[in-house]
């Protein structure tokens, strides 16, 4: 399958070629029709799978279809860490370089005065780290009321981190309505119920089985007395 049979506009295409991708990596060839048609999504994907460009360049692409007037937060991309946030953002930019996307990044560590100012100026993306944007909502500098897309990358690192609580109370700044993604390398109880609570019917793609392992280590059980494991290991 080619780039040009997922339903991607001229520009997103000429963005997309322009890295040299000749192929749709899994993920993107999946996702991409889905996300296209306004579904939720959750989604199974390391990193190195193509992930980034799988749902940045439909969103892009349905940021494109509905414009509206004035700049309004329409896209929330959370991320576990200020380094992702930071790459999330060059794929938007690198993708999104024919369309008038304006997008930033906000992660803690640093002054928020900038990150302030700049969310002042109006920008269609926001892509952050939990605790950050949180202040940010809590001392009223950010309106989260016109998300039509909320994307969670990596959310069991989010999890494993201690973010739970920060999504929850990010989630109900969001509206009701609006399009929810779901990005994770593994998928514990905890993640599963995050999903459950947040997406609605989601289209589930490479999603592995609880506790599945990695599909590139073989294994293979042999069964042997207690006393002996370190036998057979040896
Ligand atoms: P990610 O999993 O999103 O971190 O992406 C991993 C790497 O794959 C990045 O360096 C991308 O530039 C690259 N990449 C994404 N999509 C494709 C594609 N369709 N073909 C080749 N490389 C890609």
């Amino acid at each position: 399958m080619s780039f040009n049979e997922l339903g991607l506009s001229a520009e997103l295409l000429r963005a997309v070629e322009e890295q040299g991708y000749t192929n749709p990596t899994p993920i993107q060839r999946d996702a991409i029709p889905h996300i296209l048609d306004g579904h939720d999504i959750l989604a199974g994907a390391q990193t190195g799978t193509g992930k980034t460009a799988g749902f940045t360049l439909p969103m892009l692409q349905r940021l494109e279809n509905r414009p509206s007037g004035q700049r309004r937060v329409r896209a929330l991309i959370l991320t576990p860490t200020r380094e992702l946030a930071a790459q999330v953002n060059e794929s938007v930019r690198t993708y999104g370089k024919y369309r008038p996307v304006r997008s930033m990044e906000i992660y803690g560590g640093v002054s928020a005065r900038p990150q302030i100012t700049k969310i002042r100026r109006g920008v269609d993306v926001v892509i952050a780290t939990p605790g950050r944007l949180l202040d940010h909502v809590r001392e009223g500098h950010i309106d989260l009321s016109s998300v039509e897309m909320f994307i969670l990358d990596e959310a069991d690192r989010m999890l494993d981190m201690g973010f739970i609580r920060d999504i929850r109370q990010i989630i109900r700044h969001l509206p009701e309505r609006r399009q929810n993604m779901l990005f994770s390398a593994t998928f514990s109880n905890e993640i599963r119920t995050l999903a459950n609570n947040l997406l609605d019917h989601p289209a589930e793609i490479q999603v592995a089985q609880r506790n599945t392992t990695a599909d590139r280590v073989e294994q293979r059980v042999y069964p042997v007395d207690k006393a002996r494991k370190r036998e057979l290991l040896s």
